[in-house]
C-alpha cells in the first residue's frame, strides 16, 4: 500500500480512509479530491503551516487523494495522514508503520484533540493495526481495550517517534475505578415522601421510567435529581458505548463509571433532544444512553419532540436521517418526568386550594397521555408535605435514608438481573421485550388470577400488564426473592395511576 491511513467518521463509526499525495513540477497549488468537506479543504492551510514549522516548504503541484471516493469525509482529523503523506512524497521521510493516524493540526505543528478518537480505536483494534492520536485523545483511548495506540503532542514529536529517534508513546490501558458518587441532593436531604423514593429506588433498580407528579414545592424535582445518586455504576461495555457517544460529539470524556445525567427544557430543540443537524450529530437523548433523561415540566414540551422521543424509549436507539445518509445513535434512556397535577398545580394539594375548572383539568390530563405516557412504568404522586408533617419529620429524630444505602440494594439488585438475562443480552428488567416476559415472567396459577382480576378493575391493557410483570420482578430483587409474589404484584400495581391510560 502506498498510501497513508486516516479515518472519517459515519455516526458513531470509524471508516478507515486512504490517503495519497502526489507532487509534480509547475506552479505552486494543493488541491483535495474525494468528497471532502470543508474543514478538510481547510487543512490544505494549516498542514502547509504545521510542515514550515519543521522547516519543510512545500512546492509544486500538490494532489492529495482520499479514497474510497464515495463516502464523504468530514473534519479536521485527516490533517496529521494529510501531512505525514506529504512528508513522505516529498522524500522527508521513507515509510511508516501501517497504522491508523488522526489528529488536526494547529499553525504551529502542535496536534489537537479531535472528536472521534473512540470509534478509531475500534477501528484499529478491528483492523488489527495501531493507532496514532493527539496526546489530548490519549485518555479515552486508553479507555477502549485491546487496542494498541500512541499519542504525541506536536507533529515533530510524533515524526521523532516513527523513524525511531525517540521512543514511542505508548498508551497504558486505563483503569476505571469504581468511585463513590457524590450527587446532590442527597435522598437524605429530601424529608417524607416514603412512596416516592421507593418508586425512585425501583426506577433505579430495574431502568423504569418514572413519572412524579406534584405541586410546585413538593420535591419532585429534588427527587429526580436525587436520582443520579443512586443509580448503579455503569459496567465496562456500558461504559465504554457512553464514551462512544461522547467521543462522536468531541466532548470530555470522564473515566469514571458514573451514570450521565441529563436534563432537558421544555424550550430545547427536538434535534439538540433527538440528534441529526447537518452532520448527523447524536442529542441528549444519546448522551443519557444508559443513564437518565429528565424531562422537567413535561407538559409545558411540544407534541413534536415528546412524539419523536416515542421510538428511542421504545427501541433503545434512535435513527437520524438527513440527506446525506441514515445513523443509527444508541439511546437506551431511563426516562423521567415531573409534571404538575393541573394547570394551577394544585390539584389535590393540602393547603393551597385549584382554581382549575373541571374542563381545565380534564385538558390537562390529556397533556399527560400519550405515546410516550404508555411507556411510563412508575407513576406516582408527591403530595406537598403540610408544615406540621414537616416538623413531625424533623422532631422524629430518624434521618432519612442516605442516597449512598440505596445504591447498595439497586447494586445488588441490577446483579441479579445482569446474571438472570446475561444469555439473553439484557442488563436489565426493563429492557425486556414482551415475548421474554411472556416465557420468563412467569407466574403461578393463583397469581395469575389474581393478576387477570386486578388488570380488569385498573382496565390496563396488554402492555400496561407487562410493565406491572416488570416492575414486580424488579420489586422481588430487591428483596431478593427469586420468585414473583403477591405483594410484589400488588406493589407494582400501585405505581400503574391513571394517567395516561
Ligand atoms: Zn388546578
Amino acid at each position: 500500500m502506498s498510501g497513508i491511513l486516516g479515518v472519517t467518521l459515519r455516526g458513531m463509526e470509524a471508516l478507515p480512509v486512504e490517503v495519497e499525495v502526489e507532487i509534480t513540477g509547475g506552479l505552486f497549488g494543493i488541491q483535495i479530491v474525494g468528497m471532502a468537506d470543508l474543514a478538510i479543504r481547510e487543512s490544505r492551510e494549516r498542514v502547509r503551516a504545521a510542515l514550515r514549522s519543521l522547516g519543510l516548504n512545500l512546492k509544486g503541484r500538490i494532489s492529495v487523494n482520499l479514497a474510497p471516493a464515495d463516502i464523504p469525509k468530514e473534519g479536521a482529523l485527516l490533517d496529521l495522514p494529510i501531512a505525514l503523506c506529504m512528508m513522505k512524497a516529498m522524500g522527508a521521510i521513507k515509510d511508516f508503520p501501517r497504522a491508523l493516524y488522526m489528529g488536526e493540526l494547529a499553525l504551529d505543528g502542535r496536534l489537537r484533540r479531535v472528536r472521534g478518537a473512540v470509534p478509531a480505536a475500534f477501528l484499529a483494534r478491528q483492523m488489527n493495526i495501531p493507532l496514532y492520536v493527539p496526546a489530548e485523545n490519549a485518555e479515552e483511548v486508553a479507555l477502549v481495550k485491546g487496542t494498541e495506540a500512541y499519542c504525541a503532542d506536536n507533529l515533530s514529536e510524533l515524526v521523532m517517534m516513527l523513524t525511531g529517534q525517540s521512543a514511542p508513546r505508548k498508551l497504558p490501558p486505563a483503569y476505571v475505578p469504581d468511585m463513590p458518587i457524590t450527587a446532590e441532593p442527597d435522598f437524605a436531604d429530601i424529608k417524607g415522601q416514603i412512596q416516592a423514593k421507593r418508586a425512585a429506588e425501583i426506577a433505579a433498580a430495574g431502568h423504569h421510567n418514572l413519572l412524579l407528579v406534584g405541586s410546585p414545592g413538593s420535591g419532585k424535582t429534588m427527587i429526580a435529581r436525587a436520582m443520579a445518586g443512586i443509580l448503579p455504576p455503569l459496567t465496562d461495555d456500558e461504559l465504554v458505548e457512553t464514551l462512544l457517544v461522547r467521543s462522536t460529539l468531541g466532548l470530555e470524556t470522564k473515566a469514571g463509571r458514573e451514570r450521565p445525567f441529563r436534563v432537558v427544557h421544555f424550550t430545547a430543540s427536538t434535534v439538540s433532544v433527538c440528534g441529526g443537524g447537518a452532520n448527523l450529530r447524536p442529542g441528549e437523548v444519546s448522551l443519557a444512553h444508559r443513564g437518565v433523561l429528565f424531562l422537567d415540566e413535561y407538559t409545558e414540551f411540544k407534541r413534536d419532540l415528546t412524539e419523536s422521543l416515542r421510538a428511542p424509549i421504545e427501541d433503545g436507539e434512535i435513527t437520524v436521517s438527513r440527506a446525506t445518509g441514515t445513523v443509527k445513535y444508541p439511546a437506551r434512556v431511563l426516562l423521567v418526568l415531573a409534571a404538575n397535577p393541573c394547570a394551577c398545580g394544585y390539584l389535590g394539594d393540602p393547603v393551597v386550594p385549584c382554581k382549575c375548572s373541571a374542563s381545565d383539568i380534564e385538558r390537562y390530563r390529556r397533556k399527560l397521555s400519550g405515546p410516550i405516557m404508555d411507556r411510563i412504568d412508575l407513576q406516582i404522586t408527591v403530595p406537598r408535605l403540610k408544615p406540621e408533617e414537616l416538623l413531625k419529620f424533623e422532631s422524629s429524630g430518624k434521618p432519612p435514608e442516605s442516597s449512598a444505602s440505596i445504591r447498595e440494594r439497586v447494586i445488588r439488585a441490577r446483579k441479579i438481573q445482569v446474571e438472570r438475562w446475561k444469555d439473553h443480552g439484557f442488563v436489565c428488567n426493563a429492557e425486556l421485550p414482551e415475548k421474554i416476559v411472556q416465557k420468563f415472567l412467569v407466574l403461578d396459577d393463583d397469581l395469575r388470577s389474581f393478576l387477570a382480576s386486578m388488570a380488569m378493575k385498573l382496565n390496563l391493557s396488554g402492555r400496561g400488564l407487562s410493565r406491572v410483570l416488570k416492575v414486580a420482578r424488579t420489586i422481588a430483587d430487591l428483596s431478593g426473592e427469586e420468585n414473583i409474589g403477591k405483594p410484589h404484584l400488588m406493589e407494582a400495581m400501585i405505581y400503574r395511576q391513571s394517567y395516561g391510560k
